[in-house]
């Protein structure tokens, strides 16, 4: 089969590899359609997760179904399924824990594309079946379910790592993808006031769109002081942080009032500490929860999930700024997620 690759740190192409082998309680699916993902650009042009050789990109996807294993209950060759980025092994320790993303090991819940061949593939190996696919609505569309297997999951672990409550007002740091499904995802949850951080013309639209009621410019200026002049001085009750570096995660700290809740989601890619502004954590003492997540992957978050996009709740169709349709187009779409034009959110590359 032919894939999309990281050749090494910096390096991208096509290769030809071994079909993947289905084992007993595993899928093979044939892609319908898969989506670049900003860890995809962190993992191949910033070595984020240390160096690869030939491994096939890509964690976002939805398919086909071409082969399951002997011990597979649920599922059958041709169910169109959804995929999740991260698909635990179920049984472990670590899963039985209630943490079933870090499975094998802190963050080793993320397999695709980082511990084993990705997406962007003609053949995607798909561990523990019955536990990590879920069928795909009929009436969704390939584009649409893509967003599904990080983005809307991503962003709404963003709001319950925040423990959004009817009523809050919530700082979403970031409006990619992520963090608009954040803004969605609050929005749901019943916050009164939405302050999204960003500034790109489409981004802005998108999250106003999702629920945002004010905005702030990073760019104009600290945005705790942004956010504490609108609120006189009170700060926010919740935080998500789903854009930004190390520096950015203080602005979360001292954004928020005593006694709030800051959801990380972002990846912090650089630097070897992440900084507690002392003073405004209260000097150790201001009840002001952090929590970082990898978001949970599998079946059953995949199903639910998805009922919110069939039943009208949330629409994802904003996300996909860009589709493409062929293979032959995966590295344009990926070359543009790294250098993301003023207009991109999210790259789609359907496979006709
Ligand atoms: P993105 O790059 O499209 O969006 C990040 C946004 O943050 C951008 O719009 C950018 O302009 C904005 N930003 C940059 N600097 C900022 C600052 N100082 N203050 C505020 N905003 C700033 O990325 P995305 O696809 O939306 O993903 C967001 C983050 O989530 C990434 O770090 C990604 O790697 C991470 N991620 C985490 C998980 C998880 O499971 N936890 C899954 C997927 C992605
Ligand atoms: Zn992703």
């Amino acid at each position: 089969m032919k894939g999309y690759a990281m050749l090494k740190i910096g390096e991208s192409g096509w290769i030809e590899k071994e079909n993947p082998v289905c084992g007993p309680a595993d899928a093979i699916v044939k892609p319908l359609a898969v989506s670049i993902c900003t860890s995809d650009v962190h993992t191949l042009w910033e070595g984020a997760i240390g160096e690869r050789h030939n491994m096939i990109l890509g964690h976002e996807g939805c398919g086909e179904i071409v082969e399951v294993g002997e011990l597979v209950k649920d599922f059958k060759p041709g169910d169109r399924v959804l995929i999740p980025a991260i698909t635990p092994d179920w049984n472990s320790l670590e899963a039985q824990a209630g943490y079933s993303m870090h499975s094998g090991g802190m963050l080793a819940g993320w397999k695709f594309s980082n511990f084993k061949d990705g997406v962007f593939s003609e053949l995607i190996h798909v561990n523990d079946a019955d536990g990590n696919l879920a069928l795909m609505p009929a009436d969704m569309s390939p584009v649409d379910a893509c967003m599904l297997s990080d983005m809307v999951t991503t962003g709404f672990h963003g709001v319950e790592l925040a423990d959004v409550q009817f009523g809050d007002s919530v700082l979403v740091i970031g409006i990619g993808p992520v963090g608009l499904m954040s803004v969605a995802g609050a929005n749901l949850r019943g916050a009164s006031r939405i302050i999204a951080v960003g500034t790109r013309p489409k981004c802005v639209e998108a999250a106003r769109g999702y629920g945002a009621t004010d905005f702030v410019s990073y760019k104009d200026g600290p945005i705790a002081d942004q956010v504490l002049a609108m609120t006189n001085g009170e700060g926010v009750d919740r935080v998500i942080v789903a854009g930004g570096g190390c520096d950015t995660f203080q602005d979360a700290v001292k954004a928020l009032k005593a006694g709030g809740k800051i959801g990380n989601v972002n990846y912090l890619g650089d630097g070897e500490f992440v900084t507690i502004p002392r003073v405004e954590w209260g000097v150790g003492m201001g009840h002001k929860d952090i929590r970082g997540g990898l978001t949970p992957g599998g079946r059953l978050r995949m199903e639910k999930l998805a009922t919110l996009i069939s039943s009208g709740r949330l629409d994802v169709s904003p996300l996909a700024s860009h589709v493409f349709h062929g293979w032959e187009h995966i590295e344009e779409a990926l070359f543009m997620m790294r250098d993301k034009p003023a207009d991109l959110i999210k790259p789609v590359v359907v496979i006709d």
